[in-house]
Formats: C-alpha cells, sequence, structure tokens
C-alpha cells in the first residue's frame, strides 16, 4: 500500500505549488487523485468531415493546414492568429485567441486532429481555439472520450488529467478490492482496477458505464452499510407498550369514514406504541391526503393511556384551526383540548399552563414556542410535528428532551421516494398516505403570460363578486434593483390602487412580525378580504375554503414542489377551484415543466420531476438536511442501484458470518474509516 498514500507533490509536474491546489480539493494522497472522478466527459471519438460540422456542437475533425499561421496584434493584450485547414469535403478558418506558440507548432501541409467548435453567422464560419495533435502522435485530447475534471485554481483539466493516469500507472496494482468477487457476480460490476482506469480513461462509452455502475453501487453500498452501523449504535430506548389501541371507537366520531392509506398508517402507528420502543415515525402525504385526523388518531391512543400529547404547528393560526378541527371531535373520546399560542392573553395562557400542569388537558396544542417555552407537562408521551418538511435531525432531538423519551410523530407534506427518505431521514421510519379522500375536486391549472393579465384579472373580480377568496403570490418581498420580479409590497399597492380600488386588498410577508401575519391571516381566513397578496409564507397548511383563486406571479421562480403546496391552498371547499401561473420565461424547459404541473396533481409524481430537474441539493437545500455528497452516485439516476445496494447491505450486516469473512475486510475498513465513532458521513 505504500504507493497509494503517496503524497501527490512527488508525481512528475505537480510539486509544491500544484500540491497545494490540490489539497484544497481535498486531494493528498494517489489514492485520493484516483479517486477524483470526472465530472462528464466529452466525446471525441468520432471524426467529423469539415463539411457536417455543426454549429456550436464541439467536433473532432482532421485536416491539413492550407495556410501559414499569421499572428496580428490587434491592441494591448490580444494577439490573434489566424490559419486555414482543409479535408476531403471543406476549407475552414481557425483563430486563436493570445497563442502565439501555435504559429510555430501548426505546420503548412502537415495533417493533425482538430477539436474544437464551429461558430459564426453569414459572414463566415470559423473554430475558435481548438485543440489540436499531429495525426502520427496517440491522441491525448482528441480521438478519445475526453474526462472533463471539477477544477480549481490553478488546476487545468489538461494537468488533472496527465496527474490522474501517472498516479493510475503507479498505484493501481495496490487498489484494495473493497467488494467480494460474489457480489460483484451477482450485480455484473466490474473489478475495481478496471472501474478505476475506466473512468479516467474510457476505452469506450459501454466501458464507462459499467465503471460507474461499479463505483456507484460500492458508495451506496458502503454508506448504507455505514449508516445501519450508525443507526443501530444509537439504542432505540423502551419504553411502556400503550394498550387497548382499537381503531373502531374513534373511526366512529368521525364524519367520514377513513380511506384505507390513513387506516394503514394509523396501524402502522398503533404498531409502533404498542411496541415497547419510543416511536419515530415520519407520515408523508400529499396537500389534503388528510395527516390532521391521522394525529388525532394518535393523540387519542396517548390519551387513553393517560398521557399527554402535544401538537405543534409551524404557525399559530394553523395551531388554532387545529384546536378548532380537533377539539369537538376528540371531546366525544373524553380527550380534553387545550391551545397555547403566543397572541393568546397573559390570563388565557396562565389557564391553559395550569390545565396542562395538572393534567386536565390530554391534547395541547400550539406552534413551536409550546416546547421551547417553560410549559410543563405532566406526562408528555407523545409529541407530533405538523408540516415539517424542513425539520433537521438536531430539532428532532430537542423535541425528544421535552419529554422523558417521548414517542415522536413528524408529518409532512414534500413527498418524497422511500429509498431518499431513507437516506434523508435514515433515524426516522416512513409511513405514506398515499390516497386521497373520495370526492376531492381537480383544481384547474392555467399556465398564462403577460398578454393575459386582462382577462384574468376579470376573472380574479368575478370570483371576488361570487363572494370568493383570491391569493396571489408573489417571489419577492420589496422591489429588487436587477430582476423584474414582482415584489409583494409594490403589487399590492398596486392592485389596490389601480387596478381593484372597490376590492379589499392584503398583504402578508415573511418579514412581517408573526403576531401581525398572523392577524391578517385571520382576517383573511374570516372572510375579511377579497385577495391576500402574499410571498411564501402562506405555503404552509393554512385552510380558507372559501379561497378559490391562486395565482402565482413569475412562476418559474418556484419549485415544481412550491407550487404544488400553493395549489393545494385551494380547493378546500365546495366551489371549484383554480391556479394560474404566470410567466414571461420563454425556456422550453421551463414551459414544459410548469405545464406538466398544470396537468397532475399527484404531489409525488411531481416530486419526482422536480427531483430530476433540480436536483436533491436545490431541492431540499442540501446542507441543512445534512445530505450526502456522494461522488459517483446520483439519488435522481441511479435509484435501482441505491436500492440494491440497500437490501445488499441489510442483508450484509444481518448475517452473521459475512462481516467477518476476509474478503470483506478491506470494506470493513473503508467503513471504519468513513464512519468513525464520533464523525458523520459528509
Ligand atoms: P393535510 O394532509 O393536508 O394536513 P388535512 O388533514 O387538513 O390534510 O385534511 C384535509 C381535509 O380533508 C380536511 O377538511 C379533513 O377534514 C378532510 N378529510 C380528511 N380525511 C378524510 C376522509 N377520510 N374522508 C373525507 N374527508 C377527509
Ligand atoms: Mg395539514
Amino acid at each position: 500500500m505504500a504507493k497509494l498514500f503517496e503524497s501527490v507533490r512527488f508525481l512528475k509536474g505537480v510539486g509544491e505549488a500544484r500540491a497545494k491546489s490540490f489539497a484544497s480539493i481535498g486531494v493528498r494522497t494517489l489514492y485520493d487523485l484516483i479517486s477524483y472522478f470526472p465530472r462528464t466527459y466529452e466525446d471525441r471519438t468520432r471524426i467529423v468531415p469539415i463539411a457536417e460540422l455543426q454549429a456550436d456542437e464541439p467536433a473532432c475533425f482532421r485536416a491539413f493546414v492550407t495556410s501559414n499561421p499569421r499572428t496580428a496584434h490587434i491592441r494591448k493584450g490580444l494577439d490573434l492568429t489566424k490559419l486555414t485547414v482543409a479535408d476531403d469535403t471543406a476549407r475552414l478558418n481557425l483563430t486563436f485567441f493570445n497563442q502565439n506558440y501555435v504559429a510555430d507548432s501548426l505546420r503548412y501541409g502537415e495533417e493533425y486532429y482538430f477539436y474544437g467548435t464551429l461558430n459564426g453567422d453569414y459572414l463566415g464560419y470559423e473554430v475558435a481555439n481548438p485543440v489540436f495533435e499531429p495525426v502520427d502522435r496517440p491522441g491525448v485530447q482528441t480521438r478519445r472520450i475526453m474526462p472533463i475534471y471539477p477544477l480549481t485554481a490553478g488546476l487545468s483539466n489538461g494537468m488533472l488529467a496527465r496527474s490522474v493516469a501517472l498516479a493510475l500507472e503507479a498505484c493501481i496494482g495496490e487498489l484494495p478490492e473493497l467488494l467480494p468477487a460474489q457480489l460483484r457476480e451477482k450485480y455484473g460490476l466490474c473489478d475495481a482496477a478496471t472501474a478505476y482506469r475506466e473512468i479516467h480513461t474510457p476505452s469506450s462509452f459501454e466501458a464507462l458505464d459499467a465503471a460507474r455502475r461499479r463505483l456507484v453501487f460500492e458508495e451506496f453500498f458502503i454508506f448504507s452499510v455505514g449508516l445501519s452501523m450508525l443507526r443501530s449504535r444509537r439504542t432505540q430506548a423502551k419504553c411502556q407498550p400503550l394498550t387497548g389501541l382499537e381503531l373502531a371507537p374513534f373511526e366512529a366520531v368521525l364524519p367520514f369514514s377513513l380511506t384505507n392509506a390513513q387506516r394503514r398508517v394509523i396501524g402502522e402507528i398503533a404498531a409502533d406504541l404498542s411496541g415497547g420502543r419510543v416511536m419515530n415515525r415520519m407520515v408523508q402525504g400529499d396537500v389534503g391526503s388528510g395527516k390532521t385526523v391521522v394525529a388525532a388518531a394518535a393523540a387519542w391512543f396517548a390519551a387513553k393511556n393517560g398521557l399527554q400529547a402535544a401538537l405543534m404547528a409551524p404557525t399559530e393560526i394553523l395551531a388554532e384551526q387545529h384546536a378548532r378541527s380537533l377539539e369537538p371531535l376528540l371531546a366525544k373520546l373524553g380527550v380534553r383540548t387545550t391551545l397555547l399560542t403566543g397572541s393568546m392573553t397573559a390570563a388565557q395562557k396562565r389557564n391553559a399552563r395550569q390545565a396542562i400542569a395538572s393534567h386536565e388537558a390530554d391534547l395541547i396544542i400550539g406552534t413551536h414556542a409550546l416546547i421551547s417555552e417553560a410549559t410543563d407537562f405532566h406526562r408528555l408521551g407523545l409529541v407530533i410535528a405538523d408540516e415539517q418538511h424542513r425539520f433537521g435531525v438536531a430539532q428532532r432531538a430537542a423535541l425528544a428532551e421535552k419529554g422523558e423519551n417521548p414517542h415522536i410523530l413528524v408529518m409532512s407534506a414534500t413527498p418524497i421516494p422511500r429509498t431518499l427518505a431513507m437516506i434523508l431521514y435514515g433515524d426516522l421510519d416512513v409511513s405514506v398516505i398515499d390516497e386521497l379522500p373520495p370526492g376531492r375536486q381537480q383544481v384547474q391549472s392555467f399556465l398564462v403570460g403577460e398578454n393575459m393579465r386582462a382577462r384574468i384579472n376579470a376573472f380574479i373580480r368575478k370570483q371576488a363578486a361570487e363572494g370568493h377568496q383570491v391569493y396571489i403570490v408573489c417571489p419577492a418581498i420589496e422591489e429588487g434593483e436587477t430582476e423584474s420580479l414582482k415584489s409583494a409590497e409594490v403589487w399590492a399597492e398596486t392592485l389596490q390602487m389601480a387596478v381593484f380600488p372597490d376590492l379589499r386588498v392584503a398583504l402578508v410577508h415573511g418579514r412581517m412580525k408573526s403576531a401581525q401575519k398572523d392577524e391578517i391571516m385571520r382576517a383573511f381566513a374570516d372572510g375579511g378580504y377579497d385577495i391576500l397578496v402574499a410571498t411564501t409564507v402562506i405555503e404552509v397548511g393554512v385552510d380558507v375554503p372559501n379561497a378559490t383563486l391562486m395565482v402565482v406571479e413569475n412562476a418559474d421562480r418556484f419549485g415544481l414542489s412550491q407550487l404544488h403546496q400553493l395549489r393545494g391552498r385551494v380547493g378546500r371547499g365546495a366551489a371549484q377551484a383554480y391556479c394560474v401561473l404566470f410567466t414571461a420565461n420563454r425556456n422550453p424547459e421551463t414551459l414544459a415543466r410548469l405545464k406538466a404541473l398544470c396537468k397532475t396533481t399527484d404531489g409525488f409524481e411531481i416530486a419526482r420531476a422536480d427531483l430530476n430537474l433540480r436536483g436533491p441539493g436545490d431541492f431540499f437545500g442540501t446542507r441543512q438536511h445534512g445530505l450526502p455528497a456522494f461522488k459517483v452516485g446520483s439519488l435522481v439516476n441511479d435509484m435501482t442501484t441505491l436500492q440494491d445496494a440497500q437490501a445488499e447491505a441489510a442483508a450484509f450486516l444481518s448475517s452473521e458470518e459475512l462481516p467477518a469473512r476476509p474478503e470483506y475486510a478491506p470494506l470493513m475498513e473503508r467503513i471504519r474509516a468513513l464512519f468513525a465513532e464520533d464523525s458523520t458521513p459528509n
């Protein structure tokens, strides 16, 4: 293993300065270097006749130099070298900027391979700054699949490619094989040496694919095994099992019957609660899938067992809504509900706190303040966090400290694929409500441009005239300087003054004090306004059944899942509801994804599309969620491999003898290094 862990600075052409640049991208040893994979590849294998070169498409061509290169000094700092080349099919002008050495390296009458991009207009076409190699030399920059590396200051792509080639030569024989033969055979994966060689210097696209697949599997396998080991280190606390968790009495008091999905998820919760271990479960369900009633069932289970439950909502207004809908329902089962929010009067709060401390309240509903404030619970056995798709591991841990190891139920309206959930919420079990209550109306959605402004305004007026209410969501709060984004402040004023002087327009945005925000939302919910201009603060859970129209300005600025959430704010009542997406964007891809949103109302499908488009990093706002950064694997494109790796990892860990086998020793060593006791996977 001597070579593998040697410093890169001893490689030919590296030295101290470049070694520093390498260090800045985490490359210190030869092993690091060969594990620094290309970010993409350029196909330079196909030789295109000059006459068939396409504008703006980089390509390789083979040609004779048909004029002596001439360099002209244009101005300070700009020299242009021009020459012509030709093959059997056509002639072509080449231009080089500030590359005066070209005049000496390209010789009249000689033949070369070039790689570059044709560009130009009706005045003529040319290729600027192509790379080139004499035809009698082996192809390094032409005639091959060229790896393109993520670069940093002081390191060019050519430099990286050369260093990697040298490193491979020096140490590939020492490369440890982390995947035993039987595993490679089972999934048709190539060996480590082949994979490393082909990922850097692919002999064909098939070989490159095979190399990638092997490395992705390895990466996911290591991650899955490591994560499971971390999880099992954290012992799940034991607790008194809850008893008498039958559903029938609960269903009997509901004004509707539960969907099968709700029933199944409540069953999963009951199994947790009666299992003698502390529950850690996330319930995923689309907007309107009926998560609240699932939470209510859990609260009832707790109350039946003499435990208090806390339901936390992200906003006061949502907390009030929950209290209003759950209080009468649960009262029929003898469950006493108490609301505790910041905007209650001091006397009300005192009463509520007293009821909580003396256990005259079984279910306590409030915001996060409920938990952080000095509220004394009597026997807090269950904590439910609603609409917490932006909930971090740290916050979950903080929750658990509030009682003596209470059961935890987290409810999220952002559906994500199960495999991804396992990575993101590795410490949670996941239940999915994948069914909407019957008879739910479809919100009709339209994508429109500015030319429809007058018609949409007329439509807004019509909704208001029928006694309905309208949301208008803007991407910004204040007027920006650079971008032509609608700002909520300015737009609200324009609408009130110039467009709908006779209607009642309100404004709500995230920079307002929460008391002020709540007051406006409350007034809107009570029908005090016709139009609510807002930023995405209204994205979360507010229920105003009388609102029938959602207008989103600059819709292209929002993620699909976010738009879906916004759309979920309407269509909660009996009247037909509409969603109008305004965009001035002409990008065909953008338009396609917005149109796709208009066509479907399936949140899972939308989340998948969103993930594909933006990648998990943007989708979740990476770091905040501790989403691991994989080197080769993509959480979007390599889902099947991830599933295989997760299954194999589970089998591996549940086996008594496999982890002890010698062929798994290199793997175990690698996992131990990556998942050391006090480090988290990056
Ligand atoms: P979300 O999952 O978005 O939190 P809610 O719990 O707010 O959804 O439920 C949305 C609406 O659907 C509520 O008005 C609720 O009463 C109703 N609802 C929930 N479950 C059912 C059901 N099984 N049948 C009919 N209506 C239901
Ligand atoms: Mg909800």
